[in-house]
């Protein structure tokens, strides 16, 4: 999609601190962390949100982002210790990219839920 921040980081056209890259999906370090590790997950796929999730195809985009979730928690040695996935969807789920991603966020005790 031509105007999508996340879509510009897949084709490179921004810079970003790219974690890892797959055919499916692209890893990289958010801009504001808010916490020691805080790393996007992004389908390569240009889906709006959850909602947007439609066919076995986008499903699996998904499953891929778990798959890669759990290596990166291990690299990062946050995987012991515990993380969180978190995928804001909309707008009173607070999603500001409208480019699904999955924020795993790790490295401090994380408290509260909202
Ligand atoms: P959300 O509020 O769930 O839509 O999360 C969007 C996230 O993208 C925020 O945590 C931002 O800090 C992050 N973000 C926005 N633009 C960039 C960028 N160019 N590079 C890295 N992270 C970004």
């Amino acid at each position: 999609m031509n105007d999508c921040i996340f879509c510009k980081i897949i084709n490179k056209e921004i810079p970003s601190n790219i974690v890892f890259e797959n055919e499916k999906v692209i890893v990289f370090e958010d801009l504001a962390p808010v916490a020691p590790v805080h790393i996007l997950i992004v389908p390569k796929k240009h889906m709006a949100s959850a909602i947007d999730l439609e066919s076995e195809e986008d499903f699996d985009y998904i499953k891929e982002v778990y798959k890669v979730a759990k290596i990166i928690a291990q690299e990062k040695e946050i995987s012991g210790s515990g993380f969180r996935i978190v995928n804001n969807c909309g707008e009173d789920g607070g999603q500001t990219v409208k480019h699904i991603h999955f924020h795993l966020i790790g490295g401090r005790k994380l408290e509260g839920m909202a």
